[in-house]
């Protein structure tokens, strides 16, 4: 299916390709070197999107929206999406998140190759950017609109700036550093770049406007001094440039066409045209510049998407790390069984737009339902397991008959071919697939017994899925009362797929596995992380869903273990018939006896 971009994002992108907004454009390689910007041949893409991380986290759904949504764009208008990791601040990054980035988008089925490399016909480039390979254009920026008085130094305090930036009612009072000469604000400057001022006594600041109703516009700070060791540029830079002022130049310097922000981003707009104007004017950008347009961020109910709040879940110990199977990291999700197909569909459903709102988490279920079900091979599980004994099999089939059953591999699928396993004497179904005493519509295993009219009832008959109706005749049970064990007789020639199949009505089937050759297995059930439809709002802890986690050990159809991965060797998603769609854990130890699986969700409607 071709990924569709969200209509007003995709009429801007269509309007810009008539007029040949972008057309006389050329591209000029290396972006972080400033002078060959522009100067190359014609761009032969014809649009520019860019996917923006910061790598100081997992990326997380929300970035999947934005992934899909830069990516699907470049792909449907042929043009190339630039995967950019936006590292100018020192602090927080690492080259752990770059890797783990990186990984995360080829997994979701991206790729940020394209042969434009001029003057190489049938080369490949590798749009793979790091903003922080612009600083020495960046700090040349600064300098620019220093001397064209366009910025200033200031020293006020980071209490006095506050205080004198207004508030929406307010507007701010200029700084006393405002009305410096260019020449000055230059030399100091340089005295901050060279680390002649202490950390925090002095930023850079645009001169735009301390009463524009816009706050953003009141002389926003552009840099500010730190003294910390970035991870590409080490000790080289003592001053480090602010988000807003980097960003933008980041953009142009890519000549990325459509930046898609997020709307929180729509207030700085104005300071993005406004800085790239600026330096375009003064000859260090070519026209014409790239354009912000916002989109709403997405949301989903019971799922936070913020990293900073991700941390603290792991940081805290409320999960196992960050791709535990309940975190909507991608790493998360991926571990749970949802797969790149899933993920892209809900990011196509969940639309594009300008207003924000938030999308039912049973969407992003539904999305993966949706792609599994015609796709995933079928397997019978047991989750809770409880004996069953057909007491006749050996009058009927003979000592130590094994009776073999077929089954399609998947039902939508009949090229996909049949998985065949045995029936005996002994088999694992589920506890719940039993009651001693029968409540009101149960259809599946009951044992004889007298009735609410005092009258006495048969032993309920129910199909052993793909194999023989079965008649229950009674049950064992422990000192606690726990049924150890379910009988039942085995009624001939009632196989599924034979002519007697049909010749014993009955109202129940239910799952089995051999209990002879039945393979262990622990099944982790997940639910939603968060109990709270919004979450994020209060102290984690109140929010949080206790019963997130639950932990089952059954067993699983014999001869799963060979077939648990796809052509690639990634562990493919199972339906296991009734229960829902499993993958193995990646992260559990693989043994011959032993398997480990995650529930990704269950199933819309099982079989009764
Ligand atoms: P977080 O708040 O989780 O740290 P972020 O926006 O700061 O997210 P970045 O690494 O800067 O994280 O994000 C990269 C890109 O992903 C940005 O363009 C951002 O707008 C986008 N993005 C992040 N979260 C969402 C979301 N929930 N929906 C859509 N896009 C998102
Ligand atoms: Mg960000
Ligand atoms: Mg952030």
């Amino acid at each position: 299916s071709t990924a569709r971009a969200g209509n007003f994002l995709r009429a801007a992108i269509d309007d810009d390709l008539q007029k040949g907004t972008y057309a006389h454009r050329r591209w000029g390689g290396s972006p972080g070197d400033g002078a060959h910007h522009g100067a190359g041949v014609p761009d032969p893409a014809r649009i520019r999107t860019r996917f923006p991380p910061e790598p100081n986290g997992y990326l997380h759904l929300g970035h999947a929206k934005s992934i899909w949504l830069n990516f699907s764009s470049a792909q449907e208008y042929g043009g190339v999406c630039h995967l950019r990791f936006d590292d100018t601040n020192p602090e927080k990054e690492e080259q752990e998140y770059v890797d783990s980035i990186r990984d995360v988008v080829r997994w979701l089925g991206y790729d940020s190759r394209f042969a434009d490399v001029p003057g190489q016909p049938g080369a490949v480039q590798d749009h793979v950017y790091y903003a922080s390979d612009y600083f020495d254009f960046m700090y040349r920026a600064a300098e620019y609109l220093v001397e064209s008085g366009h910025a200033y130094v200031d020293e006020q305090t980071p209490d006095e700036m506050r205080a004198n930036r207004g508030d929406f009612n307010t507007p701010g009072t200029d700084s006393p550093f405002r009305s410096r000469s260019p020449a000055d604000n230059l030399a100091r400057l340089r005295a901050m770049r060279d680390g002649q001022l202490a950390d925090g006594a002095a930023v850079l600041r645009a001169k735009i406007d301390m009463a524009s109703p816009n706050i953003n516009l009141r002389d926003p700070a552009i840099y500010r001094i730190r003294r910390a060791t970035h991870h590409n540029t080490g000790d080289k830079w003592c001053i480090y440039p602010m988000y807003t002022f980097a960003h933008p130049i980041e953009d142009a310097l890519e000549q990325i066409t459509h930046s898609f922000c997020t709307l929180e981003f729509e207030d700085q707009r104005p300071f993005y045209d406004w800085l790239l104007e600026r330096l375009t004017e003064g000859g260090l950008l070519h026209s014409p510049p790239p354009r912000q347009y916002e989109f709403a961020r997405l949301n989903v109910t019971h799922v936070i998407t913020s990293k900073r709040r991700l941390r603290q879940l792991v940081e805290q110990g409320h999960v196992d790390g960050w791709d535990d199977p309940r975190m909507p990291t991608l790493a998360g999700l991926r571990r749970r069984g949802y797969t790149p197909d899933a993920l892209r569909l809900f990011c196509e459903r969940s639309g594009v737009s300008k207003s924000g709102g938030w999308i039912d988490y049973a969407a992003l279920e539904g999305a993966l339902r949706d792609v599994l079900d015609p796709v995933a091979p079928r397997a019978l599980a047991v989750l809770d397991p409880v004996r069953l004994e057909l007491t006749n099999w050996d009058s009927v089939f003979g000592l130590g008959h094994l009776e073999v059953c077929h089954a399609p591999l998947n039902p939508h699928d009949p090229e996909a071919g049949q998985r065949a396993f045995t029936l005996g004497r002994e088999s694992w179904v589920e506890r719940e697939d039993f009651m001693a005493v029968p409540g009101k519509g149960y259809r599946r295993l009951y044992p004889p017994h007298t009735g609410g009219d005092g009258q006495p009832k048969e032993g309920n008959k129910v199909r052993l899925k793909y194999g023989y109706v079965v008649q229950c005749t009674g049950f064992e049970q422990d000192a606690d009362g726990r049924v150890t064990k379910v009988l039942a007789e085995i009624i001939p020639d009632t196989k599924s797929g034979t002519p007697g199949a049909d010749s014993v009505k009955v109202k129940g089937v239910i799952g089995w596995v051999g209990a002879h050759e039945a393979t262990p297995a622990e099944f982790r059930l997940y639910e939603r992380l968060f109990r709270a439809e919004h979450p994020g709002q209060a102290e984690l802890e109140d929010e949080l869903n206790p019963d997130s986690l639950q932990v089952m050990h059954g067993y699983v159809e014999a001869g799963l273990l060979q077939n648990l991965y796809s052509e690639e060797h990634a562990p493919q998603p199972w339906q296991f018939e009734r229960l829902g769609y499993f993958i193995r854990d990646c992260n559990a130890p693989v043994s011959d006896t032993q398997v480990v699986f995650n529930r990704a969700s269950g199933l819309k409607d099982g079989w009764k």
